[in-house]
């Protein structure tokens, strides 16, 4: 069984709860996109866990974790990550952690012209995340990159990094004016953190391939949402990796594999962070208490998210893109405090209504159509089962069924594992 658990909205849906609930039935959970410019936030009973580049599966004792080549990994973040995990008494080992050696790493100095990019930009920047994301992926597909397997070897290493400096350098030095990158301190970083990341660097690719054979149960964890994919999402305000479940097996390490299901992760409501167009925007008092109530401040960065009522036509889409079978249908319980529940059921582009969402410049003139829905005021937090939901609520979810053409499996009322009901 290869399932993918993917974002179908802006990122931040809760996929690293779901994953962590569902994962329960898998072997092996895999990142295969991504770095740690998002976080997953998982509360179980050993806790409350931000994980920002460890698979969710790391919580379970006998789950098996993968980093695929997808990824970009700062191995500093990662060994901060993994220590903390293991103060808290997580079983952190070569059994069940393994890194692919064609996974690129992330330097001080991606985030470094991270920082020095958006100062540039100034009041056009994107809202980076200033972990070194988008630098890091230039230089991947510049050919330009350290990979994990260079980890392996510190002669060539230590060769590969002086060139890439020496490049670099033209770039930070030259183009920016800021202070040059130092050859000795930047490989002296890859070897303090390299020998803690070392022991778990695997041919992950011939790994995932003889488990798949044993008739191994793998989970694929995206990161972010189908909005955010740099080709599918919302381009420029995108994510410089492939979110959607297409990329999985790909960024995984065995390409040419075939899904068997993909589970779609959908908020209750919308919520977006950093720039760019959001045509479900709430603002002034309506939007703090939407924030207040779902608690929506960024795992990785803690700034306040910008939210919204559920989108049908970005979540149509967002459906659509990630290809999802089911849905799980996040944080309901939120919205317990409305008298009355917001929902855009289409777009205003030029006078004219459409559910189709716009990929290009047209989403700029968007403007939602909003129609709400009868609020169910009470706390649905310890409801187990469908049938006890309140009947508003009900409705709420087969609407939002309906409109988005997507059975919803899953119905998650509270961050806690068992906080969740499942829809027969
Ligand atoms: P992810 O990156 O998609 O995992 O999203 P986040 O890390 O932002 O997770 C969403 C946040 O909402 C976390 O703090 C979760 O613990 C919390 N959460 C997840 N599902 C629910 C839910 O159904 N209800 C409530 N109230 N909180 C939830």
């Amino acid at each position: 069984m290869l399932t993918a658990i993917v974002g179908i909205n802006w990122g931040d849906e809760g996929k690293g709860r779901m994953v962590d609930l569902l994962s329960e039935e898998y072997d092996i959970i895999v990142r295969y996109q991504g770095g740690n410019n998002a976080g997953h936030t998982v509360v179980n009973e050993k806790g409350k866990f931000i994980l920002n580049l460890l698979p969710s599966g790391i919580l379970r004792e006998a789950t098996v974790n993968v980093m695929g080549n997808g990824m970009v990994i700062d191995i500093e973040h990662l060994a901060n990550e993994i220590e903390r995990l293991k103060e808290k008494g997580i079983v952190i080992s070569s059994k069940n952690l393994k890194i692919s050696d064609k996974a690129i790493i992330c330097l001080p100095y991606h985030r470094q012209q991270d920082v020095l990019e958006e100062e540039r930009l100034a009041d056009k920047k994107f809202g980076s995340t200033k972990r070194g994301i988008a630098p890091v992926y230039s230089d991947k597909y510049s050919k330009k990159g350290i990979r994990i397997g260079d980890l392996l070897d510190y002669n060539i290493l230590s060769e590969k990094l002086k060139g890439i400096i020496e490049w670099k350098n033209l770039t930070i030095e030259k183009g920016y004016g800021a202070e040059p990158i130092m050859f000795e301190e930047t490989l002296d970083w890859l070897e303090k953190y390299g020998n803690i990341v070392r022991p778990y660097i695997t041919d992950v690719s011939k790994y995932l391939d003889d488990s798949k054979k044993e008739g191994k149960k793998i989970m694929f964890e995206a990161q972010l949402g189908a909005l955010r994919d740099i080709d599918f999402g919302i381009y420029p305000y995108t994510s410089s990796s492939q979110t959607i479940s297409s990329y999985a097996t790909c960024g995984a390490g065995i390409p040419g594999t075939k899904l068997d299901c993909v589970i779609g992760i959908m908020k209750a409501y919308s919520t977006c962070v950093g720039e760019g167009p959001f045509t479900v925007e709430m603002f002034g008092d309506e939007a703090e208490e939407l924030r207040k109530a779902g608690a929506e401040y960024g795992a990785a960065t803690g700034r306040p998210r910008r939210v919204g009522a559920f989108d049908i036509p970005a979540s149509r889409y967002g459906i659509k893109v990630q290809g999802a079978d089911e849905i799980a249908l996040t944080k309901l319980d939120v919205l317990s405090y409305m008298d009355k529940i917001p929902v855009c059921v289409a777009y205003e582009i030029d006078g004219k209504e459409t559910l189709d969402f716009p990929t290009g410049n047209e989403l700029n003139k968007a403007k939602p159509v909003i129609k709400y829905l009868p609020g169910f005021k009470q706390d649905i937090s310890k409801i187990r089962k469908f049938e006890d939901l309140p009947k508003e609520a009900k409705e709420y979810i087969k609407y939002i069924e309906e409109a988005t053409e997507a059975p919803i499996k899953y119905i998650s009322v509270g961050p806690e594992r068992d906080a969740y009901i499942e829809v027969n």
